[in-house]
């Protein structure tokens, strides 16, 4: 056993004072960021990027109703999944609804093909 071992966080200094795993610096115990180089000192938080967009209720709310308009609500969906302007947050919904959409879709089309031949095939036993 290593007598010099003192139990701590590799991350620390022996004063105890956590430190910046990029570049050495000593930072806060709380702080997500150093402040010396920016980097993000905990797994789980990402440097933040300008790109991102932070979407309220109102607007999750919003997009909802608009996907569920006829024509209007398909073309919003395929135009927010794939515009490269459209922050990730809305990218990402508008795809999820139009992957639920599309599996609509299909299902209803099966279900119309199985029932349509069932049909046509009671039509042709004669009845
Ligand atoms: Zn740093």
């Amino acid at each position: 056993m290593n007598e010099n071992y003192n139990g701590q966080n590799q991350n620390e200094n022996p004063q105890g004072m956590p430190v910046c795993p990029h570049c050495g610096a000593p930072v806060r115990g709380e702080a997500t960021f150093c402040g010396n180089c920016g980097n993000a000192l905990r797994i789980g938080f990402a440097p933040m990027q300008q790109n991102v967009d932070t979407m309220g209720i109102f607007d999750y709310i919003l997009m909802m109703i608009l996907f569920t308009l006829p024509i209007v609500g398909v073309i919003l969906m395929l135009y927010w999944s794939f515009s490269s302007s459209t922050g990730i947050n809305k990218k990402n919904f508008a795809r999820a609804y139009l992957v639920l959409y599309i599996i609509q879709i299909v299902v209803i089309f099966a279900f119309t093909l199985l029932f349509g031949s069932l049909f046509t095939s009671l039509l042709s036993l004669g009845y």
